[in-house]
């Protein structure tokens, strides 16, 4: 085979294992939800497979169901009351107003839930500190505290500029290395962090969506890819309807470091994005510093 094809055809196995092939754009979802408004267990409704299909991307147990079935069934309550009790929300198993609005969120592309289970799965505790941090499946941490980081060649149109991105970087990794032994580097060579901008497809199996929804991801350690939706209308100062993209750095740096998503409404390790919020709060540093032993 002629090198030039190899590529071709990596894209094309890539797209045929895609679960979410060329979705250009997270508001057709967001029209779903508004469609499957007040739809409780027993309903059918056109779009309960793609809720369905949403909620199991977003790690919570669902039925192993065509997505063409659009049964809301007491497995699909159950999850949704799951997805409620992590977001903070009143848990009535129906696909009501506040659900909906914060299933709309801007948000990471990873999951709630990952095979750890979370110390405080049912929200916070008014009588001590918040513990709702997670890990990643066997928590994986770094074996060293000097990281070296790199930014990967922005693609074109992103709407910050390289020295925009390289700044909020920088301002990430300073806030998780406050009181703690992590340094971080800059280098144009092999790097423990890589972090750039991408747009749709983009070889890891986790395709983003064009502007919306999914806004970046990153892997655990010691895999140090940090990827940001290249079609976000991403800001250094976050003013609606923009993205700050310090805050979005700041979270995905988080998963680089080896913390899964957090219960806590305030973390920035809270899954969604509600705008601008450039520090750590009590549980994030709790997290890290218990996974690393500070
Ligand atoms: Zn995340
Ligand atoms: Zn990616």
């Amino acid at each position: 085979m002629s090198l030039a094809l190899k590529p071709l055809l990596l894209f094309l196995v890539l797209c045929a294992l895609n679960p979410f092939p060329s979705v250009e754009c997270a508001i057709p979802f967001i029209r779903t939800l508004q469609n499957l408004r007040g739809i409780r267990r027993g309903q059918n409704a056109d779009g309960v497979g793609i809720l369905r299909s949403h909620l199991k991307n977003l790690g919570y147990q669902v039925n192993d169901k065509s997505s063409s079935d659009n049964n809301f069934d007491a497995n699909d309550e159950s999850a949704l009351k799951q997805y409620q009790a992590f977001h903070g929300l009143h848990t009535s198993g129906v696909v009501d107003d506040q659900t909906i609005e914060t299933m709309s969120l801007p948000r990471c592309g990873l999951p709630d839930i990952t095979a750890t289970p979370n110390p405080n799965p049912n929200g916070l505790s008014s009588s001590s500190p918040p513990q709702n941090y997670t890990y990643f499946p066997g928590n994986p941490k770094w074996s060293k505290f000097t990281l070296t980081y790199r930014v990967t060649r922005m693609p074109s149109s992103v709407s910050v500029s390289q020295n925009d991105f390289k700044q909020a970087l920088r301002n990430a990794f300073n806030t998780w290395g406050q009181n703690n032994s992590f340094t971080f580097t800059e280098t144009t060579g092999q790097s423990d962090i890589v972090a750039g901008f991408h747009r749709g497809l983009h070889f890891d199996f986790y395709p983003f969506d064009g502007r919306g929804g999914v806004l970046a991801h990153a892997f655990a350690p010691d895999d140090g890819r940090m990827h940001m939706d290249a079609d976000e209308n991403w800001s250094t100062t976050g003013s609606s309807p923009t993205i700050d993209v310090e805050t979005v750095c700041l979270h995905e740096l988080g998963h680089n470091l080896g913390l899964g998503h957090s219960n806590d409404p305030n973390a920035i390790m809270a899954p969604t994005y509600s705008g601008v919020r450039r520090n750590t709060r009590q549980d994030d540093r709790e997290g890290l510093n218990n996974l690393y032993g500070f």
